[in-house]
């Protein structure tokens, strides 16, 4: 026998408990978007590389180090998306939607970043993912975040996630405090590490985001943007913290959150949490306003944030429940045709049912006791000549007979599940 394959090193199956954790994240997600007028879009999962490596400017770790590329038969450089935003912007402007703004977009769907596997960290990833495509005003960061919240509170791990929140200014201002990031960072050249020294030389502010223990140390005496905001980039984030207020959202001021990608300006922000070991980060974004330009549209402000389906799986207390089912048996092929009819019933009035329909009538039981069934309709010939079945309870014991149409209302029928 050949060794049994296993999946790719980084990649996971979800079986179980873990795709009921996997699906309740994106499903709940997906049902809070929808109620704050996201509309959901789906884009390819591998684009034209120069979607995601734009220039020589991008000194990103995903860009410079994580990327999935390769030629394709024909030759074609394709990457596998390492995350939503850039296909979202190239979608926006290959649909011709850059005239009809703004466009509220949710997201949700695997990602492939090449990465270290750990806790938290995989090669195939997921995310769930909101954008507010030509916006620009504070009301529509405080309005993205603040959705952002609430999805964390529908999934009930609100009260182990603290909202970071961070304000890169806008050009001038950024312009300003890199300046003075070079003079402080340059000053503290030896205790940096060689990424750093990298980033010094071509996007200083990534520095501040460094994980190594050197460099953060040396970031821990840098300066804050704070003197370097414009008014108007001041009256901005001013604007995000009164509205962020207005929705009930709490928050702290981080002024070392720059976020992993390059495009940002204004608004950056994440929610950590501790309980996750060193993955801290379970969603997290910003403002972006050069991206849909990139792709050969008009400028356009965006704002938008992404999160991790398993990291956020991983931090439900509990793996969602399906509703018991309740278990249908035949006695005896003749039985067969009335177990289908009760069956059809049953579902159509949105209850959970399944058939139990081998060996004798004490494993079909057993089966359905193992399959966690809250009840068993057991269908006999005599009770099928009367037009009724033994409905057992299987909490309780207790059985009794009940006519076929009174099944699906005796069994809390048109209830929906979950
Ligand atoms: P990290 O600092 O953990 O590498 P990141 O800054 O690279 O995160 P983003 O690009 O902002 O992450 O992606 C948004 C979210 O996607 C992260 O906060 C995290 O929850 C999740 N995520 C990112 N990379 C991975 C991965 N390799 N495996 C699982 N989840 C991930
Ligand atoms: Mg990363």
């Amino acid at each position: 026998m050949t060794s049994a394959l296993q999946p790719a090193r980084g990649t996971r199956d979800l079986i179980g408990e873990d795709a009921r954790r996997h699906f309740h994240v994106i499903e709940t997600a997906r049902r809070i978007a929808a109620l704050w007028g996201f509309d959901e879009w789906s884009t390819p999962v591998f684009e034209d590389t120069r979607v995601f490596a734009r220039g020589l400017g991008d000194t990103s770790d995903v860009v410079m180090k994580e990327m999935y590329s390769f030629a394709d038969r024909g030759g074609e450089s394709i990457t596998l998306r390492p995350e939503a935003t850039a296909g979202i912007c190239r979608a926006l402007v290959s649909n011709g939607l850059t005239q009809t703004l703004p466009q509220k977009v949710f997201y949700a769907g695997p990602m492939f970043r090449y990465e270290r596997p750990q806790k938290g960290r995989y090669r195939q990833f997921h995310q769930i993912d909101v954008e507010v495509l030509g916006s620009a005003e504070p009301l529509a960061d405080a309005e993205v975040i603040a959705c952002g919240w609430t999805i964390l509170r529908a999934l009930g791990v609100a009260q182990d996630v603290t909202l970071e929140l961070n304000t890169l200014g806008d050009k001038p201002s950024r312009d300003a405090y890199r300046a003075a990031l070079v003079d402080y960072f340059t000053a503290h050249k030896a205790a940096l590490s060689e990424d750093s020294l990298t980033r010094l030389e071509r996007n200083p502010l990534r520095i501040l985001d460094s994980k190594d223990e050197g460099d953060r140390s040396v970031v821990a005496g840098a300066p804050v943007i704070d003197p370097y905001l414009t008014p108007k980039a001041r009256r901005f984030h001013d604007g995000v913290r009164r509205h962020l207020g207005h929705f009930g959202v709490p928050f702290v001021e981080n002024r070392r959150i720059v976020r992993g990608l390059d495009y940002y300006s204004h608004t950056a922000f994440e929610f950590v949490t501790t309980a996750l070991g060193a993955q801290g980060t379970v969603l997290g974004g910003g403002r972006y306003e050069g991206l849909v330009e990139e792709m050969g549209g008009p400028h356009t402000p965006c704002i938008g944030w992404a999160a991790g389906v398993e990291r956020l799986a991983m931090l439900l207390a509990a793996p969602p429940a399906l509703p018991a089912p309740v278990a249908v048996i035949p006695v005896g092929e003749a039985a067969e045709a009335a177990a289908i009819r009760v069956l059809r019933a049953l579902r159509e009035a949105g209850i959970r049912a399944e058939a139990e329909y081998r060996g004798n009538l004490k494993r079909r039981m057993a089966r359905a006791n193992r399959a966690g069934a809250r009840a068993a309709i057991i269908l006999g010939e005599d009770e099928i000549a009367r037009g009724a079945v033994q409905l057992k309870d299987l909490a309780t014991g207790t059985q009794s007979e009940v006519k076929f149409a009174e099944l699906a209302t005796r069994l809390g029928g048109a209830q929906r599940p979950g």
